[in-house]
């Protein structure tokens, strides 16, 4: 099997959204490495002549009974192609690997690659490889696997004009290295019948498929815009959304707040539809609100027509759209995975016909047919014309999405809304903590069987760092033989879990997630990201509890070059881009990408913009700042009486700057964020503000209240921002400065000023919502006075200095 196509499909199969169950989707899934097609059969049926590859000819058709995605013990995805390769050498001449077969049912032509043919037999070969008891491999995976092998012993059959051939499925444990082959002889006419089953099943939804097809691009080719006419700077970027994916390119762009980007880019991108073939469009966002107004926008777009409507799928993450929380993913446990695929094909007929998919009306499809709500919208992503998800659908390490992008090939086109907040994100997919005292609480109480390894795991760790003083190191490398001893302690955890799967340990299944996703941004590591190992002063003294294990990503681009590659096109947007230079090098863009900046609808005169020279919020400078920063917000308040957000640069400092401010102004509403505020709280903040309200909300700068809200008129008339926004200076920022001074230069304003820039004009853009706000904006520091801070703001701002004390 082979290669990167292969890896990838691997790597992304089963994802499911959050980093806990997608590790808890990836182990079960991956329990045995599927042979892929290393071929690139055109698997949309819409297209001209119905072509399948075997894969999903077989996932479609020989998936019956439960679905099962209990832990089993899994290799790694290079272990499974190394496996593969394992295998295939061990065979003899005349033993042909990866042979490409074709056979064709009707208009119906099936493609693949099979694994291995021994001529001297004749034997075909299957091979899976897996940790662990071969007898762990679940009944309905093992079928699908055999189905797989039929399928190409026929074309095989077919091809060589054999009567006979022995069909075996070669079961490796790429531990013990050896192979557990399970056979069976057909003739030929047996594995045709089987054939020929299969695709009949599949041929009548294939081509409801390309009539589907056919009438969405129909109904593409004639949409109309949705409303009378076109905000200012809404046309240009719709044009620029379809050009980019007429031409299959990438594009940047930077537009102001109020313009109607969701359905500028939504209308560009669907319209260039048609005439590219584009399989699917995917809607990416940073969070919930932005996927409400995706869909909003696409209910617009969205005809009334029974025929020719596009399919729009939301997916969520797998904790918001689970019914039985307190349940595992299999039939033992959960009723709606209890005979999931025999139900399956008739909710994905509902699905497909009812093809508005939100959350709420994929619900009702799966309860009407007794199925998962959340893998039949896994199974659904593969029948739907628009896909609109999080970032981390696309990007993160087992995005689905990604995966079958890659593997089917399809043609996507990507909308990546808020791009500004991708960098960050990235970074996160891609890092990854181990805490020693979460070891240290399953080895007080250690489960059944787990001790042996539990120990194991403490000894290693404990190697780790050795004879470090208190603090942080910060290192190039992966300790040697720390990734095998993870994956070593991975396959006992797994094997444990599937052993006692229908009451798993919560315990022992949280810390199996996070040492797989350890073990996955580790297999992953490069010159991008940093170990970093943390001791305390405590366990610098005692030797005891091990130090805090992590891989801190710092650059995310080599880890998303792939995405964009894979991508036929995409348009990133947001009101805070600038410089545009800073996100293509983090973002791993292609280097020609088309940039455009939209300019603002808005009057200059709409926003006062004002800067406090004489005031300094630098760490050293915070404590004598206090009282100034007060005068100014009280000056401004009792000018214009109204509702204002401040904003500060950490907890303590707004701490500092509300108890002053409430002393010395008392007749003043002030209210506060609070640390880890919980989503009632966060909704009653905001409801603070309204049309009647007068007083000042304090919130930290890139929290929950600097981007995201909208106070439009007299809800919001100003800001007060108290801070440059500027990252830490600490050691692991200090690493990503020097490593982008060394490659792109400008190292300290990649690291610190553009992304604190980014959180600034956000904040600020909260005042002016539309073309009937007026407000005003005081930024406090006079840092914000030199010429290489004021360039990075928007040109429209009319920047007055304000002097005071
Ligand atoms: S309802 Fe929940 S527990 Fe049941 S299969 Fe779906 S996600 Fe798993």
């Amino acid at each position: 099997m082979g290669g990167h196509a292969a890896l990838a499909r691997r790597l992304g199969r089963e994802h499911a959204d959050g980093r806990l169950h997608a590790q808890a989707a990836t182990l079960a899934a991956r329990r045995t490495c599927d042979r892929v097609p290393a071929v690139t059969p055109d698997n949309n049926p819409s297209a001209e002549g119905l072509q399948v590859a075997v894969r999903v000819l077989c996932a479609f058709t020989a998936q019956a009974g439960n679905l099962d995605l209990r832990f089993t013990p899994s290799p790694t995805a290079q272990d499974g192609v190394a496996g593969h390769e394992a295998v295939t050498a061990r065979r003899a001449a005349p033993y042909q690997r990866e042979m490409p077969l074709r056979s064709r049912f009707g208009d119906l032509l099936v493609q693949g690659r099979a694994d291995g043919f021994d001529p001297a037999g004749p034997r075909l070969e299957e091979i899976k490889t897996h940790r662990g008891d071969v007898a762990l491999v679940r009944e309905n995976h093992r079928a699908l696997h055999w189905a797989q092998a039929r399928v190409y012993a026929w074309m095989l059959c077919e091809q060589l004009g054999l009567e006979r051939i022995e069909v075996a499925l070669v079961y490796f444990n790429i531990d013990t290295r050896l192979e557990t082959v399970l056979t069976t002889w057909h003739t030929a006419d047996e594995l045709r019948q089987h054939f020929n089953d299969l695709c009949s099943r599949y041929l009548g939804w294939a081509r409801s498929e390309q009539a589907h097809r056919r009438a969405r691009d129909a109904l593409l080719q004639t949409l109309t815009f949705p409303f009378d006419g076109f905000r200012v700077g809404q046309r240009e970027l719709a044009g620029a959304t379809w050009r980019t994916h007429s031409h299959g390119r990438h594009l940047l762009v930077q537009a102001p707040t109020g313009i109607g980007k969701t359905m500028a880019t939504l209308f560009g991108a669907l319209r260039a539809v048609p005439a590219q073939g584009t399989d699917k469009l995917l809607y990416l966002t940073a969070k919930t609100p932005g996927r409400r107004l995706a869909l909003d926008a696409l209910r617009l777009l969205q005809p009334t027509a029974s025929t020719g409507r596009l399919r729009v799928l939301e997916r969520v993450a797998r904790e918001k759209a689970c019914e039985h929380p307190d349940k595992a993913c299999h039939g033992d446990s959960c009723p709606l995975a209890s005979g999931f695929y025999d139900r399956l094909p008739q909710a994905r007929d509902e699905a497909a016909h009812t093809a508005w998919l939100d959350q709420a009306g994929l619900r009702t499809v799966a309860l009407n047919h007794a199925v998962c709500p959340y893998y039949l919208g896994q199974d659904m992503l593969r029948w739907s014309d628009v896909v609109v998800g999080d970032f981390n659908h696309f990007f993160d390490l087992s995005a689905h999405a990604w995966a079958l992008t890659v593997g089917e090939p399809w043609r996507v086109g990507l909308l990546v809304d808020e791009a500004h907040n991708l960098i960050e994100r990235a970074r996160l997919m891609y890092s990854a903590e181990l805490d020693p005292l979460t070891l240290a609480a399953l080895r007080k109480t250690p489960p059944k069987g787990l001790k042996g390894s539990l120990d194991r795991l403490h000894r290693f760790w404990g190697t780790l760092g050795r004879g470090q003083a208190a603090g942080q190191l910060l290192q190039n490398d992966v300790p040697e033989g720390l990734v095998g001893a993870l994956q070593q302690h991975a396959a006992d955890l797994s094997e444990h879990l599937a052993l006692d799967a229908t009451a798993p340990d919560v315990r022992v299944q949280a810390w199996l997630f996070e040492v797989l996703h350890f073990v996955r941004v580790a297999e992953v590591f490069g010159d991008h990201s940093l170990v970093e190992i943390t001791r305390t002063e405590a366990a610098a003294r005692t030797r005891a509890p091990r130090p805090r294990l992590a891989i801190r990503n710092l650059v995310p681009a080599p880890h998303l070059e792939p995405r964009w590659q894979a991508a036929h096109s995409a348009t990133l947007f947001s009101a805070t881009l600038s410089p545009m230079d800073h996100s293509i090098h983090l973002l791993g863009l292609p280097t020609d990408v088309a940039r455009l900046e939209v300019p603002s609808p808005f009057d200059p005169a709409q926003l006062q913009v004002r800067i406090t020279p004489h005031i300094s919020t630098r760490y050293q400078d915070r404590a004598e700042s206090l009282d100034a920063v007060v005068a100014v917000m009280a000056d401004q308040f009792h000018a214009k009486p109204g509702n204002y957000l401040a904003f500060f640069s950490s907890f303590e400092y707004l701490q500092q700057v509300l108890a002053r401010f409430a002393v010395a102004h008392p007749d003043i509403g002030l209210w506060s964020q609070s640390r880890g505020m919980a989503e009632v709280d966060r909704s009653a903040f905001v409801a603070r503000f309204t049309d009647n309200s007068q007083g000042i909300g304090f919130a930290v700068l890139g929290g929950a209240f600097g981007e995201g809200i909208d106070l439009p008129g007299q809800r919001l008339i100003g800001a007060f921002i108290a801070t440059l926004g500027l990252p830490q200076v600490n050691p692991l920022n200090e690493q990503l400065r020097a490593r982008l001074q060394l490659k792109h230069g400008r190292g300290y304003d990649h690291a610190y000023l553009f992304p604190g820039l980014q959180k600034v004009v956000q904040a600020a853009g909260r005042v002016i919502r539309g073309p009937e706000d007026r407000g005003v904006v005081v930024l406090m520091d006079d840092r914000f006075a030199r010429p290489e801070v004021r360039g990075l703001l928007p040109p429209w701002w009319h920047i007055e200095r304000f002097e005071r004390g």
